[in-house]
């Protein structure tokens, strides 16, 4: 196993010391270590597209598959002007671990392609997506990789591929991808699922601890997806807001904030989160994550909390609501300082737990009522969260080393079970 100096801001090094850590843990022997470490498949495909000026334009996309051993490939496509084979082979082991720690029968896959989606017309990202999808035709589909939205893709890019990949099997395949619009069979509750999941754990957390929510002080960076649906469902359900931040910087209010009221601001209204009227004192959004609360939930983008800033913390809980927060030197201060970590590959698993559901319900043509998503999510969630925290307690390690520990004995103990093929 490898022991070269650790680049602490690049997350893909960061996911691969922390599998390497977990690996050594638990003894994982040395073939499964090194069959484990590497994808099963890496896809490169030289994508032809006629722009809107009759240009002929090449772009350079990816598909990689790191692991089908416990079933088909899961995994977000992204659409940015730096994606690296690099990165999408890191993020398609994460992908591996996540599915692997919520036990939903995937793999884990990624895809990418070089583009800058904010300066290509629809048109245009849609002859680009119709082409990268036929020529994975091969590789893609309900039993074999499934493919999500990740950055700079959404819904719509989802419906060209179900539809470019149903043209070619010559019949409509819904499964074929998960994240669509409710009417192409997408699931209720999706679009909630990773800031419900984040209440979920939470939720058992502070039952844990034996703290309540109504006295919980919680700070949120990033108010997006997860971020502003984290803090909604936890306002909700009794917990204090009293920090936001997004691109555009912080506010912190020990009143607490009316979720509501600043959602409508920030996506109604279109305005910046911190110029909020009455909202508190302003800082920067790194600012925010020092200031004291019970439950931190950084929400937004990877290397906020590093080995350089880390004792600044002044948190009871840490929750992952995004990928990659937290680097592998600040878990170790974060340690010393007694944070309860709940990592990204559990705390944020709520959107790969609820695309799961999309593909059941896609695979049966039965389709649940929003009630039955959450429940079944509520089940997975706080199943999850009791393993990996049993399994941390009974090893003597913290949260996320056994949360990788707990994903890579699922899959070497189902790839032992299967045996080599030839
Ligand atoms: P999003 O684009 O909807 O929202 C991101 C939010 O973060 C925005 O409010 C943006 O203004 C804010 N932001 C960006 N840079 C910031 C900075 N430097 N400081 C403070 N705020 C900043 O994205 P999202 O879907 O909510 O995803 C957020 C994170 O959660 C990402 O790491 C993503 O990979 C992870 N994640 C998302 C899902 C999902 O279902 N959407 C699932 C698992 C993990």
């Amino acid at each position: 196993m490898s022991s070269k100096v650790l680049n602490e801001l690049n997350v893909y090094e960061c996911a691969e010391a922390r599998f390497e850590a977990a690996a050594a843990k638990l003894g994982l022997e040395d073939g499964l270590y090194r069959y484990l470490k590497y994808p099963n498949k890496e896809i490169t495909i030289y994508i032809p597209v006629t722009m809107d000026d009759g240009r002929l334009e090449m772009f350079t996309g990816y598909r990689v598959q790191h692991s089908l051993v416990r079933g088909p490939g899961k995994g977000g496509i992204r659409y940015a002007p730096d994606v690296t084979l690099d990165e999408v082979r890191a993020l398609a082991s994460w992908m591996t671990w996540k599915c692997a720690v919520v036990n939903i029968p995937f793999g884990g896959a990624k895809g990418g392609v070089i583009c800058d989606p904010e300066k290509m017309s629809v048109r245009e990202l849609e002859r680009m997506t119709r082409r990268y999808t036929a020529e994975l035709s091969d590789f893609i589909g309900p039993e074999r990789d499934v493919p999500a939205p990740d950055l700079g893709t959404n819904e719509k890019v989802m419906a060209w591929i179900m539809d470019t990949y149903s043209m070619h099997m010559r019949h409509t395949v819904t499964a074929v991808v998960t994240g669509k619009p409710l009417d192409l069979g997408g699931s209720r509750g999706r679009r909630e699922a990773t800031g419900r999941g984040v209440l979920m754990v939470c939720d058992r957390a502070i039952e844990k601890l034996n703290m309540r929510r109504e006295t919980c002080r919680v700070i949120i960076q990033g108010f997006g997806n997860v971020g502003s649906m984290a803090a909604t469902l936890m306002s909700e359900a009794g917990y204090k807001i009293i920090g936001l931040a997004d691109i555009h910087g912080a506010l912190f209010n020990e009143k607490g904030f009316d979720i509501a009221a600043v959602a409508d601001w920030v996506h109604v209204k279109h305005k910046p989160l911190p110029e909020f009227p009455g909202g508190g004192t302003k800082m920067t959004g790194q600012e925010l994550l020092f200031q004291p609360c019970d439950i931190l939930i950084p929400a937004a983008v990877e290397n906020q909390i590093t080995s350089k800033n880390a004792h600044r913390v002044q948190t009871k809980i840490l929750c992952e609501g995004a990928n990659g927060p937290t680097t592998p030197l600040a878990d170790d201060i974060l340690r010393e300082k007694d944070v309860f970590i709940l990592p990204d590959i559990l705390a944020n698993a709520g959107g790969v737990t609820v695309s799961y559901f999309e593909w059941v319900q896609d695979r049966g043509g039965f389709f649940w009522r929003e009630s039955e998503v959450n429940e079944r999510l509520k089940d997975v969630m706080e199943r999850s969260f009791d393993e990996i925290v049993r399994y941390a307690e009974s090893h003597g390690v913290n949260n996320r080393i056994a949360a990788y520990m707990v994903a890579i004995d699922r899959v070497a103990f189902a790839l032992k079970l299967r045996g080599l093929y030839a």
